[in-house]
């Protein structure tokens, strides 16, 4: 301003007429700032960032290197690595390694430079990692919470823990240790109050415009955890959280999601937690605009229906797949458009980036990622509520020719044609769609 005032006086002057009539305009029709329609963010999940990637895992020396090295040092090491930046075929069935992390980053910036928010659904951690690793994990998710604020620096980061993201063994309760560590690597992108409720409970809530964002940390809640009273404490404070919502439109987030795991038709949680969620959720489904989780590496949803005696679909719950192609997915990311007065989502799309078809022998870096599959265009659906994912499983299941079970296959891989052989096909696809079903008891 100062120096449109000094060098272009006459300039200035309009300037200040043309903002005086916006001012007064805005007196008139009685609004202050009006809050966009419609908002976009990001959605991530499954990292799992393995520094080992090309060696072997748990390499003595290559651990104590990165044990003693600086956010830089990480870097200079990753980039200097040939596999930890080779962006091919060979990435499938494995963790995450440098390059495919980057690529990932690089075109999250892409498609959406300024996102409201970033959420990501937990499990920052290479797989196999053990207690003995505790050093190099607390500097693993430093180093991808660095890299996060370094592509978004004032973007509101929004982290869940997985079962993997713990000092202890695979999905053992976090200590205070590991609490304090992981909420403040993602400070100040993580605002105070929601960092500190994370360091004292592992779980939390953070606001934006009309938005509440509750967090849970589904490592008590796990099929087979013994940690029964802290389960029962944090369903009874979301069920509070939920109860005080104030007219905010509610997003929870977490990692593991209840109901049946399709794959080994096992319960993901403790069936009892499972029950106390489902009703928490349709007691407060007029709140409640979307659930989200991860854990499977690949894409899928879940109805909450309510129990009457002709269930009624009161919220929807979207799984979403991950950074890493540990599972032989692609590797992808979500960017979700949400209406601002309603919290609930319009529209969807993933991103992805076709592993296959980059030769094994090609090193491939600043790739942009050009493959898509929009939620509702791909599963031929009218919008994106319960209602309609309801709707979507009456629709696979009454398809006689086959065409919506394999929209719904192609949806559920991301684009991996070695998975739809694998998990979903005419034999299996019933089960995937009991499994999308979280009804009240
Ligand atoms: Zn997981």
């Amino acid at each position: 301003m100062n120096f449109i005032k000094k060098h272009f006086p006459a300039l200035g002057l309009g300037f200040l007429v043309l903002s005086a009539t916006v001012l007064s305009f805005t007196r008139i029709s009685g609004t202050t700032a009006k809050a966009p329609l419609t908002q976009k963010c990001l959605i991530v999940s499954d990292i799992h960032f393995n520094p080992f990637y090309g060696t072997t895992v748990g390499d003595s020396v290559l651990k104590k290197k990165l044990e003693n090295a600086s956010f830089a040092e990480w870097k200079q090491y990753f980039e200097g690595f040939a596999p930890q930046m080779a962006i091919n075929s060979n990435l499938l069935f494995k963790d995450a390694n440098y390059g495919v992390l980057q690529s990932a980053l690089f075109n999250m910036k892409k498609r959406l430079p300024d996102p409201a928010f970033i959420l990501i659904a937990g499990d920052f951690i290479w797989h196999g990692a053990t207690p003995a690793d505790s050093v190099l994990k607390k500097k693993c998710i430093l180093f991808i919470a660095g890299l996060l604020k370094e592509y978004f620096p004032n973007a509101l980061i929004i982290p869940a823990m997985g079962n993997n993201d713990t000092y202890g063994q695979d999905y053992a309760l976090q200590d205070s240790k590991f609490l304090n560590d992981f909420a403040s690597a993602w400070e100040p992108n993580l605002p105070g109050p929601s960092a500190d409720s994370l360091k004292a409970r592992g779980y939390y809530t953070a606001e934006t415009g009309n938005l509440r964002l509750v967090v849970i940390n589904t490592a008590s809640l796990n099929l087979g955890s013994n940690y029964k009273p802290q389960a029962d404490a944090m369903l009874k404070w979301l069920d509070n959280n939920l109860a005080n919502a104030n007219g905010k439109n509610v997003w929870i987030l977490m990692h593991i999601p209840p109901g049946i795991n399709a794959f080994n038709k096992k319960n993901f949680w403790n069936v009892a937690s499972s029950d106390a969620f489902v009703h928490t959720i349709v007691k407060h489904a007029a709140s409640v605009k979307l659930i989200i989780g991860s854990h499977v590496h690949l894409n899928d949803f879940k109805v909450v229906y309510d129990n009457a005696r002709m269930p009624k679909p009161v919220a929807l719950m979207r799984i979403v797949p991950s950074i890493c192609s540990n599972h032989g997915n692609n590797p992808s990311f979500e960017v979700a458009e949400f209406n601002t007065a309603t919290g609930n989502i319009v529209n969807e799309t993933n991103w992805y980036l076709n592993l296959a078809t980059i030769p094994k022998d090609k090193e491939t870096q600043q790739l942009t990622w050009t493959d898509t599959l929009n939620t509702a265009k791909s599963l031929e659906m009218k919008g994106l509520s319960a209602v309609d994912f309801s709707k979507l499983i009456d629709h696979i299941k009454a398809d006689k020719t086959g065409q919506m079970i394999k929209h719904y296959a192609d949806f559920y891989d991301v684009g991996t044609k070695a998975d739809s052989a694998i998990f979903i096909n005419h034999a299996t696809y019933m089960n995937y769609l009991k499994a999308d079903s979280l009804r009240e008891k």
